[in-house]
């Protein structure tokens, strides 16, 4: 069954526009939900899973010829969770689809629990290159508070296990989880530099509308740290993680030379991407989609023949041009200036350029050769900076 699907509609557009090279397939499972988590995803639904893979391999069909693409990113929820047969199905119609070329890089999303040798083996022997562990922390009262499935020792075990059979591995951490200490969390950063990791995502921890802790917030049963302490530990990330010489080269992103996330990097170049499955979102042509939200309505939709599309922005060059300077500014090196400037609209650079100005005078962001860039203080305030770039 074919209907008027987004996939078809994108392809229109990507023939007018910058083509795709890259592409992230949501898979929207997990063991259950974290305390924190308010992701697109079912708990503990196994008997969803070979539905979904039929699900998506049809919204992969829609392309109707196969786009090749640099990089691949399988994320969740928990893609590591499919078993043997629904893994070679899934990637089996993502070699299909999307064949990647060129500096490739295939990641999966895994728990550690998985994170065995038999999977390891099949995941490599169908093509990923990477595994990125939601690990979150070495200490296992932290993982309780985080309600989080695995203990300190499966970490590092499958950290091991990891890097012995693929080229590349990453590890998520949370910092700033309820009750922590930065003595604490400095041991989570010393021993992700003993392990010998070459990438380290890191996020603090958020209190989301959607997930339990925040309604625990409201009601007092959990309380955040501090303020203080919570910029204390982000900059103790980027000194220790930094003097290892795992660098900071995204607000939340570090890595040793070479071993940087070339899907992210993707985003931040505002190169343009496909999305696959229910939540993921696309930036094809000169247009953003975000598919269904709910991975129900996700599957009932493609089942009857109905794009899972949701959501849809035509972006103006200006619009374009704003988008392309934030995204860009997220990485340490920053935007190079004249360049960036001399490729957009002149009035959408005067209007970035008079707030940057502003900016550099407060201190947030400076310039660095060429480049501009954030300073040290803008990193910690950059979320608050954005919205003043994308207004109109
Ligand atoms: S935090 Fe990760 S493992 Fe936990 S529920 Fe969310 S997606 Fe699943």
């Amino acid at each position: 069954m074919l209907s008027t699907d987004h996939t078809t509609l994108a392809l229109e557009l990507a023939q007018a526009g910058p083509r795709p090279i890259a592409a992230y397939l949501h898979v929207p499972f997990c063991y259950r939900r974290c305390g924190y988590c308010n992701f697109s995803l079912l708990a503990n639904r196994e008997d969803l899973h070979e539905r979904f893979v039929d699900a998506i391999l049809t919204e992969l069909s829609w392309l109707q010829t196969p786009q090749p693409v640099e990089t691949l990113f399988l994320g969740g929820g928990t893609p590591s969770i499919l078993d043997q047969g629904a893994m070679e199905r899934l990637l089996g119609g993502i070699r299909t689809w999307l064949p990647v070329y060129g500096n490739r890089e295939w990641t999966i999303e895994a728990n550690p629990r998985d994170i065995t040798s038999a999977n390891l083996a099949l995941w490599r022997g169908l093509g990923i290159d990477r595994v990125s562990i939601g690990g979150q922390s070495f200490q296992d009262r932290k993982l309780e508070s985080l309600e989080r499935d695995h203990t300190s020792k499966e970490l590092l075990r499958a950290i091991e296990l990891a890097a012995s059979h693929m080229p590349r591995v990453s590890l998520d951490l949370i910092f700033a989880a309820p009750g922590e200490t930065l003595v604490q969390w400095e041991k989570d950063l010393r021993q992700v530099i003993d392990c010998g990791i070459g990438h380290v995502s890191t996020y603090g921890l958020t209190f989301e509308k959607g997930a339990r802790f925040y309604g625990e917030l409201q009601r007092q049963k959990i309380t955040k740290v501090d303020e203080q302490l919570e910029l204390d530990m982000y900059n103790l990330a980027i000194d220790l993680l930094g003097a290892a010489g795992i660098e900071q080269y995204e607000i939340s992103n570090f890595a040793l030379q070479g071993q940087e996330c070339r899907h992210n990097q993707a985003y931040w170049s505002s190169e343009r991407w496909w999305g696959f499955g229910p939540s993921a979102a696309g930036y094809v042509g000169t247009t953003r989609y975000v598919n269904h939200r709910a991975t129900l309505q996700y599957l009932r939709r493609i089942e009857s023949g109905r794009s899972p599309i949701q959501e849809r922005d035509e972006l103006s060059e200006d619009q374009q041009g704003r988008e392309r300077f934030v995204f860009g500014m997220r990485q340490r090196r920053g935007v190079a200036w004249e360049e960036f400037k001399a490729s957009i609209p002149k009035p959408t650079g005067d209007a970035i350029e008079t707030t940057l100005d502003n900016h550099i005078a407060q201190g947030w962001m400076e310039r660095a050769g060429s480049y501009v860039r954030l300073t040290r203080s803008g990193l910690v305030l950059s979320d608050g900076l954005w919205g003043e770039y994308l207004a109109e």
